[in-house]
């Protein structure tokens, strides 16, 4: 580990659900769930109002419901994500050049990159709390909570201690004694089967991770990451922070000779190959959030759906779970030609940098859902010719309800429109250069 406490780790907080209360007054302060809206979608982000509820990242929509019936679930809007997003990192650029974007809602800075006068924790404290301010400013009042440590992955873990909305600085030669009594599941890229081998071996914290050897760790879970948990046991990590970097990403598809029109069979294909998605993923000390399904139809169309989970899996049933969710959303009855499954984004950096070995991968193309036009997915943004701005607050049986508000009115009023209302307007940004 480095001397200083020179890494800035910021997470922004529920950040999908965060920025659905922002644009939706009528929504703050209420558990407001993104994902899951279909009767078999997967959540993907959860307010801390609905967490209360036990309402969690990669949860059916069917269970989402029983736990938080009154959440407002809202199929979710990338294009407002991604442009909060973009004045985010560009505050992050602002004090530093040397910054990664982990996704969407999180990235790394070097401090020791940045014009400061030293690095001594009274002034790293000063800039986390000067940045917390500014991220709240740029993105009209979104909270971030920040870690700032000597290393990437004491910075991640520190940026988890103080949710939401808060700072933890880890003083250098203090990260042990912080990390030892810490469950193992903190260390990105121990996912769920990951953490279920060590806990069946009798590992359940740092400190005990610590007392194992390294020889019985890669006997345990592989070369890669076995070598790379017994150094982040020891708080040993000197990566740097890298300003462009690859997404990654682990697949596994087949094509067929014959159309597959079986609903139940498709389901079975893609659950074996989430299992052997989550297989190699751990294998490579990897994790991720983004989990992509491929289909290729009869006619040759192409078509990839994926859903971004909040915290990262390794696990071949969830990641089955959302493949099958995925495909529930899409009409297959031609019959189809290519089933694929892959996982891609965030804790991949733990793979890349430390465990050295590179996943053998066909990149999957990842397309945000972004449902036909002329239906009206609970959230998304809409126009009418009089009454301007909202969004949809619900549809079926050819009414269409909106709730007539936007980030700077008050909570606004409601009203139902026929589904074909030639005043109505589903409204996006305009298409990216
Ligand atoms: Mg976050």
């Amino acid at each position: 580990m480095r001397a200083t406490a020179s890494i800035l780790h910021l997470d922004l907080d529920a950040f999908f659900a965060a920025v659905e209360q922002r644009d939706k007054p009528s929504l703050r302060g209420k558990p407001v769930i993104v994902g899951g809206t279909g009767g078999r979608g997967v959540v993907s982000t959860a307010s801390y109002e609905a967490r209360k509820y036990g309402v969690g990242s990669a949860m059916s929509g069917r269970e989402a419901r029983a736990r938080c019936p009154h959440a407002a679930f809202l199929s979710g809007r990338f294009h407002a994500y991604r442009e909060t997003s973009r004045a985010v990192m560009q505050v992050l650029r602002d004090l530093s050049p040397l910054v990664e974007p982990l996704s969407l809602d999180e990235a790394f800075v070097d401090l020791a990159a940045a014009d400061l006068p030293d690095l001594e924790v009274a002034t790293v404290t000063e800039v986390g709390a000067e940045l917390r301010r500014r991220v709240h400013e740029v993105t009209g009042g979104l909270t971030a909570t920040v870690g700032i440590a000597s290393s990437k992955f004491l910075a991640k873990v520190a940026s988890e201690l103080d949710k939401p909305d808060g700072m933890t600085v880890v003083p250098p030669g203090t990260e042990l004694d912080l990390l030892r009594p810490m469950k193992v599941t903190v260390i990105p890229g121990v996912g769920p089967a990951t953490n279920e081998r060590l806990r069946r071996a009798g590992i359940h914290t740092i400190a005990e991770l610590e007392q194992v050897s390294e020889d019985e760790l890669v006997r345990l879970l592989g070369q890669a990451q076995g070598h790379g948990l017994w150094q982040l046991a020891r708080a040993q990590d000197l990566r740097p922070v890298v300003a462009e970097r690859e997404a990654k990403s682990i697949s596994v598809e087949s094509t067929y000779d014959v159309d597959l029109n079986d609903r139940k069979l498709m389901e079975g294909i893609l659950t074996r190959q989430a299992k052997e998605v989550g297989t190699r993923m751990r294998k490579n000390g990897f994790s991720g959030r983004t989990v992509s399904i491929k289909v290729r139809l009869h006619d040759f169309t192409t078509l990839s759906r994926s859903s971004t989970l909040s915290s990262p899996t390794d696990d071949g049933a969830t990641i089955a779970r959302i493949a099958r969710a995925l495909l529930g959303d899409l009409d297959t009855t031609g019959g189809v030609r290519l089933l694929g499954v892959g996982v891609s984004g965030l804790a991949d950096w733990v793979q890349e940098d430390l465990f050295g070995d590179e996943p053998e991968e066909d990149e999957v193309e990842v397309v945000l859902p972004e449902p036909p036009r002329r239906t009206w997915p609970p959230g998304v943004d809409v126009v009418h010719d009089e009454m301007g701005p909202g969004w949809v607050w619900g549809s079926g049986s050819g009414v269409v309800t909106v709730r007539f508000e936007t980030a700077e009115t008050p909570p606004g009023p409601v009203r139902s429109f026929r589904m074909d209302d030639p005043a109505l307007h589903r409204w996006e940004p305009p298409p990216e250069e």
